[in-house]
C-alpha cells in the first residue's frame, strides 16, 4: 500500500489531497483507495484493470468519480462492496436509508458487532415516495462500504415486494434479499363455521385432501405444543395456502436459479390478524417440502409495531408470543424477521432472549428522523417549514402508513423556540408525523434540495447521531 500512495503522492505533485489508508484494496490488476482530491471525493485506482473505471488518468493512476458506472465496476472486481446473501445462522439488521446518506453511521455502529447489516433496503412505497431507484439505494450503500472500509459484508433489501414483476427487477438490480409480502394473497377466513366450510371446499380436493390427513395428524407439531383442530386447520388452509404457493411458485422461477445465494424472507406481516405459531409451522413446512429455501419468516406478533415509536402492548405477552414462533424458526431453520423495528426499546431484550441472539430486525424511518433532528437543531428555519408541510399533508401521509399519531397533543409550532425544537422528534406524536411525512418533504424538489444541503453541511453530526442512535439499538438488543 505504502508504494501505492507514494505513485499517487508522485502523480498528483500539486493536488490538494487527502488519503483515507484504510480503504486500501487490491485484487488481481488492481489497486484502489477512497481520497479526496481538491476537496472533490474520488477512487483512485492502477492496474491492468483500470481501464474498466470511468475517469482521469494521471501519471499512471486513474482518478474516478464515485458514480453509478464506477460502482458496478467495483462490486464486480471488489466482493465485499456487492451485496450479499448473509444467512439464517446470522443475526442480521436491517438499516434502510431513505435519503442515501445514512450507511456511514450505521455502519459504524454494526461494525463493532457480529451483526451483518442490510444496508439498502427499499419498499416500493418508500422508492416511489423518496423519487428513488435501486441503483440509487445500491450505490450509496456500496460507495458507504467502500469508504467505511468495512469488509465483512452487507445485504440489499427488495422490502415489501408482492408479484414476479416486482421480485425480478429487485434481483435484476443486485438485491441480496427479497422480502416477499404475502399480503395480497393472504385471505381473511369466514368467521361463520358454514362459510368457512365451504371457503374450505372452493380448495381444489385433489390438494386438500392429501394435506388435511398430513396435517391433523402431525406428531411432530404436537411435539413442540401446536395441535390442528379442525377448525384451524381449515382457517389456516383458507388463509394461507396461496401464499405458500405464490412463494414456492417466485422461488422456483426467480431466485432457485439466479446461480448466486438470497436471501429470501416471506413476510405474513402485513395483516391485521396475528400470526399464530400453527400458520407459522404450516408456511415453514410447506416450504421446506417444496424445496423452498428461506432465511427468514416475519410473523405479525401480539401487540403493535408502529412506525418510529417504542412497541404497544404487554411485554410478557408478546415474549411468550416470539417464544413459541422461535421454537418453530429453530425447527425449520430460519430465522424469525420482526418488522417496523426501530425504536422498540421495551421488547428488545425480549427479542434478544428468546431468538438467542438470532433473528433479523427492521428498521428503516428512524435514520430518517435523526436526519430531521439533526435539521431541527442546525436549521431550524428549515425545520419549521418541514414540520408546516407535515401538519398541511397529515391525511395524505396517512394513507401511506397506518399510526396512531394525535397532532392535537403537538405542541403549537409557533409557541416553540429554536431550541425546543429537537424535543418534537422525542415526542411521540409528533416523532410520526415526520416519520411518516419523508415522501411529502421529498417530492418538493425546493425543500428536498435544502434537505440534502443542510445534511451535507452537517455531515459528520448526522453520521454521529446515526451511529449513536443505532448503536442504541444494538445494546438493547444485547449485541453490544
Ligand atoms: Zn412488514
Amino acid at each position: 500500500m505504502d508504494r501505492y500512495i507514494v505513485k499517487i503522492r508522485q502523480a498528483m505533485p500539486d493536488g490538494d489531497i487527502w488519503i483515507k489508508e484504510s480503504t486500501y484494496a487490491q485484487t488481481e490488476g488492481l489497486r484502489a483507495i477512497y481520497a479526496t482530491a481538491a476537496e472533490k471525493e474520488c477512487l483512485i485506482v492502477d492496474g491492468c484493470k483500470a481501464f474498466l473505471f470511468e475517469g482521469e488518468a494521471v501519471g499512471g493512476i486513474k482518478i474516478c468519480p464515485l458514480n453509478h458506472a464506477n460502482r458496478l465496476v467495483l462490486n464486480m472486481e471488489i466482493g465485499y462492496t456487492r451485496p450479499q446473501a448473509i444467512g439464517a445462522a446470522t443475526a442480521s439488521f436491517g438499516c434502510g436509508d431513505r435519503l442515501g446518506l445514512a450507511n456511514a453511521g450505521q455502519l459504524a455502529a454494526v461494525r463493532q458487532t457480529r451483526v451483518k447489516p442490510v444496508l439498502a433496503q427499499q419498499s416500493l412505497r418508500e422508492l416511489y415516495l423518496t423519487g428513488r431507484s435501486y441503483d440509487d439505494v445500491i450505490d450509496a450503500a456500496s460507495w458507504a462500504v467502500f469508504k467505511s472500509g468495512y469488509r465483512e459484508g452487507y445485504g440489499a433489501d427488495g422490502d415489501h415486494l408482492k408479484t414476479k414483476q416486482e421480485v425480478e427487477a429487485a434481483l435484476e438490480h443486485g438485491c441480496s434479499m427479497i422480502t416477499l409480502d404475502c399480503s395480497g394473497v393472504l385471505k381473511e377466513p369466514p368467521a361463520q363455521a358454514e362459510a368457512l366450510s365451504r371457503a374450505y371446499e372452493r380448495i381444489p380436493a385433489r390438494k386438500r385432501l392429501i394435506l388435511e390427513e398430513e396435517y391433523l395428524n402431525l406428531t411432530h407439531a404436537a411435539s413442540i405444543g401446536i395441535t390442528y383442530t379442525r377448525q384451524t386447520w381449515m382457517e389456516i388452509l383458507v388463509t394461507y395456502l396461496d401464499a405458500v404457493e405464490l412463494a414456492e411458485e417466485i422461488y422456483m422461477e426467480l431466485i432457485c436459479s439466479r446461480g448466486r445465494r438470497i436471501d429470501y424472507e416471506i413476510s405474513l406481516d402485513e395483516t391485521v390478524h396475528t400470526t399464530s405459531a400453527a400458520a407459522h409451522y404450516f408456511v415453514a413446512r410447506e416450504l421446506k417440502k417444496r424445496h423452498v429455501r428461506i432465511s427468514s419468516i416475519a410473523p405479525k406478533f401480539v401487540g403493535e409495531f408502529q412506525k418510529g415509536i417504542d412497541y404497544i402492548g404487554d411485554t410478557e405477552s408478546f415474549r411468550r408470543n416470539l417464544r413459541i414462533h422461535c421454537v418453530v424458526a429453530a425447527c425449520y431453520g430460519h430465522k424469525v424477521s420482526i418488522h417496523s423495528g426501530s425504536d422498540k426499546f421495551r421488547v428488545f431484550p425480549v427479542i434478544a432472549d428468546e431468538t438467542k441472539g438470532l433473528f433479523h430486525v427492521k428498521t428503516s424511518g428512524t435514520s430518517w428522523l435523526e436526519a430531521v433532528r439533526v435539521i431541527a437543531r442546525n436549521a431550524p428555519d428549515l425545520y419549521r417549514r418541514m414540520h408546516w408541510i407535515a401538519l398541511e399533508h397529515l391525511d395524505e401521509a396517512r394513507s401511506y402508513y397506518k399510526v396512531d399519531c394525535d397532532v392535537s397533543v403537538v405542541k403549537p409550532l409557533d409557541t416553540a423556540t429554536d431550541d425546543e425544537l429537537p424535543a418534537y422528534i422525542d415526542q411521540d406524536d409528533s416523532r410520526q408525523l415526520m416519520h411518516i411525512a419523508y415522501g411529502i418533504l421529498l417530492r418538493d424538489k425546493k425543500m428536498q434540495d435544502e434537505i440534502y444541503a443542510s445534511l451535507r453541511k452537517n455531515e459528520a453530526a448526522y453520521r454521529r447521531q446515526v451511529e449513536q442512535h443505532i448503536e442504541k439499538h444494538l445494546i438493547s438488543l444485547q449485541c453490544l
